[in-house]
């Protein structure tokens, strides 16, 4: 088993919850793939016998987020946590071309800022934040 369908199974059981067949189906699909996945992605990369319909994948994802297992990115995409022991603010670039996700931690907090006249009225959950971009090898 690789070493992030491990560590996610573990921080699971640690907050209750069930290793339930979706799940683990879900958790070995996003750490194979290199670029953010949906809901119907994820769907199709699964045989007949396994089939899942893209509600429950999208359910199993929340979770995944919850516990920060995964994260959401632009353009309705999941992806796993590449660095989860880095504290910080997770962020990433992502190549335009061929949707390679790069993730990094900006453990100084986030750069993020929103301009007081928004903040005043507004009260952050959550928020992603992606930077896009050409990688080295669609550059070539
Ligand atoms: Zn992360
Ligand atoms: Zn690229
Ligand atoms: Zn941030």
């Amino acid at each position: 088993m690789k070493a992030f369908v491990k560590q996610a199974i573990q921080i699971l059981e640690q907050n209750g919850y069930k290793i339930t067949n979706p799940r683990k189906q879900v958790l070995e699909l996003i750490q194979k793939a290199s670029s953010p996945l949906s809901p119907y992605d994820l769907q199709k990369m699964l045989s007949k016998e396994e089939a899942l319909n893209p509600v429950t994948i999208y359910r199993v994802l929340e979770l995944f987020v919850k516990l920060h297992l995964v994260h959401k990115v632009a353009r309705g995409g999941f992806v796993k946590c590449s660095i989860p022991t880095e504290e910080g603010c997770h962020h990433f670039v992502v190549c335009n071309s061929c949707g390679t996700t790069k993730e990094f931690a900006e453990d100084q907090g986030c750069h993020f800022h929103l301009p007081t006249n928004i903040a005043k009225d507004f009260t952050v959950t959550s928020h992603t934040y992606e930077i896009a971009g050409i990688c080295k090898k669609c550059k070539k």
